[in-house]
């Protein structure tokens, strides 16, 4: 792992500190990260991950990454893999403990026959309607199943049979006997295994067509793994009773600590992966990694950073109340992180060229400039100047709208970043009166500092055309419209996708260096915000994603001079 500060303390802390210090669990804490591969991991996900792994880090513990891959026909592949990647990416380490659930099924098989001859376990024929009716209702209890009663080596004939594929899906279930009263829906008789015929399983192919059920699978498998606090979210809370009498009722010596805390929800975005996967499937978005999504991937495309991820999930904290988390929450991590890290550059998103007819035509002056402006060891790097640049559009108007617009106006004078003060001396337009060009002169004297006594407000960043790179430049917003999409109202959530979520800028121009730009490498571009490459081109041209914009960003370059 490659962050060793140990996180801020929370109640599960408190919890694992008195555990050591009473000496339970030997003494040991061992955790374990458990994703279902039946999506990629999004930042609840990353919440999990930093604190199951995080407390494994700061107790000298171990923490697992476990596939719960009990339900095969939304698994794949894919998932598996681009969860290994995000966790990894995310900084962790499961050193060589990777472990699939179905790595246990014959164990879990093993257990399910123990609680059948100790007659704590049923086949049922009841089908998925009869059940619901026999279950009862919050206020009510519900029913026996009719099959409850079935002798020890019936129940042990039909699941071995169950097992080896002669009933059809849907036809028998095995459910756990514990109590049809029970003020608790979870210990009414729950299902523990499902007959499921004609998948696939991405670890297991066709070896079995029974699958355990969650609630039944999670227990053993963290018992199996000497799991000592099996951390969850809240929505577990109502089940952790089966939890503990899974354990209680087979011959395991180990019980774990089922703890749950509060799942993460972020404003303007969406969690669950039901819903992820429809934005990816109907097309909303271009795939998983979209960097609009609160995926791991689709963040990391965006550029975000591994670090201001796990500064992100210290900042929110670890507790058992609901709480949805402001996206500034989110930006403001990784504003700090690249503002300090991030290589300054210059890049113009909507251009407009300016002729400096007072610089000989043809020359080109290669000025050397710092790389940040309050980080001499982040070095120099050389940028060309020439006759011709490009500046912002919204950097020049005819005419000041107001005292505060210190940019570039006819007969005003601004000056060029890292460059010379220049004065706009012509307005060139078009027969639609659309301005398409400035002319200006240079001031020789000011060459990267005004000379004494003379006061120049204004600055601004440009690029020379001659050497400008050529980009596609993509500005994102929120993905909705309302803070809370999954509870919005107005029919289904992705009602409340934010048309303009996507700005794409196809005709910009960068400072020449940003060529060997690499994917994941961030930038600053100077009054625009942090960016990154892309790692797809886009019509041979490199795309950069703005990540998040800059605060103050005025305020700050205007003192600089
Ligand atoms: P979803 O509801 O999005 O499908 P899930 O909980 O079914 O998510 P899993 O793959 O089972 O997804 O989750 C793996 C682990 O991550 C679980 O321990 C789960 O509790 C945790 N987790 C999932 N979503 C969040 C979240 N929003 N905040 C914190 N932890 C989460
Ligand atoms: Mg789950």
């Amino acid at each position: 792992m490659n962050d060793t500060t140990p996180a801020p303390s929370n109640f599960i802390r408190h919890i694992i500190e008195a555990d050591l210090a009473a000496g339970k669990h030997d003494g040991q804490v061992v955790t374990r990260f458990p994703p279902e591969p039946n999506g990629y991991l999004h930042i609840g996900h990353a919440k999990s991950i930093c604190l199951n792994f995080g407390v494994a880090r700061d107790y000298q513990g171990r923490c697992n990454l476990r596939f719960d891959d009990t339900n095969p026909h939304k698994e794949n592949v894919e998932f598996v893999e681009s969860i290994q990647a995000d966790v990894r990416w995310l900084g962790f380490d499961w050193e060589d403990r990777l472990y699939y659930a179905s790595n246990y099924f014959e164990k879990l098989y093993g257990y399910a026959v123990e609680l059948i001859e100790a007659g704590k376990a049923f086949v049922c024929e009841q089908n998925a309607e009869e059940m619901r009716e026999y279950r009862g209702t919050l206020t009510e209890p519900g029913r026996a199943s009719p099959w409850r009663e079935r002798s020890v080596e019936e129940n042990l004939d039909l699941f071995r049979r169950m097992r080896a594929g002669e009933f059809p899906d849907g036809a028998k279930v095995l459910r756990a006997k514990i109590d049809m009263a029970s003020p608790n829906i979870n210990l009414r008789d729950p299902t523990l295994y499902r007959i499921r015929h004609g998948v696939i399983h991405h670890q297991t192919g066709t070896e079995w067509c029974l699958y355990p059920m969650y609630d039944y699978t999670h227990p053993i498998s963290d018992a199996l793994e000497g799991v000592t606090h099996s951390l969850c979210t809240l929505e577990f809370e109502d089940h952790r009773p089966l939890y503990d009498w899974v354990l209680d009722n087979i011959s395991i010596d180990c019980h774990p600590q089922q703890i749950e805390f509060s799942r993460l929800n972020l404003e303007y975005t969406v969690m669950s992966k039901r819903k992820l996967t429809l934005l990816v499937e109907e097309g909303h978005v271009e795939g998983w990694d979209d960097p609009r999504m609160p995926t791991v991937a689709g963040l990391r495309r965006r550029g975000f950073t591994p670090a201001s991820i796990r500064d992100f999930c210290d900042r929110i904290g670890v507790t058992k109340s609901a709480n949805t988390v402001e996206m500034g929450v989110l930006e403001n991590c990784i504003r700090e992180d690249l503002n300090e890290h991030a290589p300054r550059r210059m890049a113009v998103l909507h251009p407009l060229k300016v002729v400096i007819t007072s610089y000989p035509e043809g020359q080109v002056e290669q000025l050397e400039v710092a790389n940040h402006p309050q980080d001499e060891a982040m070095g120099t790097r050389p940028l060309p100047f020439g006759r011709e640049v490009w500046i912002e559009r919204d950097d020049f108007m005819e005419v000041a709208p107001n005292k505060h617009f210190k940019r570039l106006v006819s007969g005003g004078e601004v000056r060029l970043r890292n460059s010379y003060v220049i004065r706009c001396d012509e307005v060139i337009k078009d027969g639609n009166g659309e301005i398409i060009e400035l002319r200006c002169s240079h001031d020789p004297a000011t060459l990267g500092a005004n000379p004494e006594g003379r006061k120049v407000k204004g600055v601004i960043h440009w690029v020379s055309a001659a050497h400008a790179l050529p980009a596609e430049v993509r500005l994102y917003d929120r993905l909705f419209t309302v803070p809370n999409p999954d509870h919005a109202g107005g029919g289904e959530f992705t009602a409340h996708l934010n048309p303009e979520s996507l700005l794409t800028l196809t005709h910009c121009y960068l400072e020449p260096g940003l060529a060997d730009a690499r994917p994941g490498e961030h930038f600053q571009f100077e009054r625009q915000g942090y960016f990154c490459l892309d790692p797809n081109p886009s019509h041979g041209l490199p795309v950069f994603n703005r990540t998040v914009t800059l605060r103050d960003s005025w305020a700050k370059l205007e003192k600089q001079d």
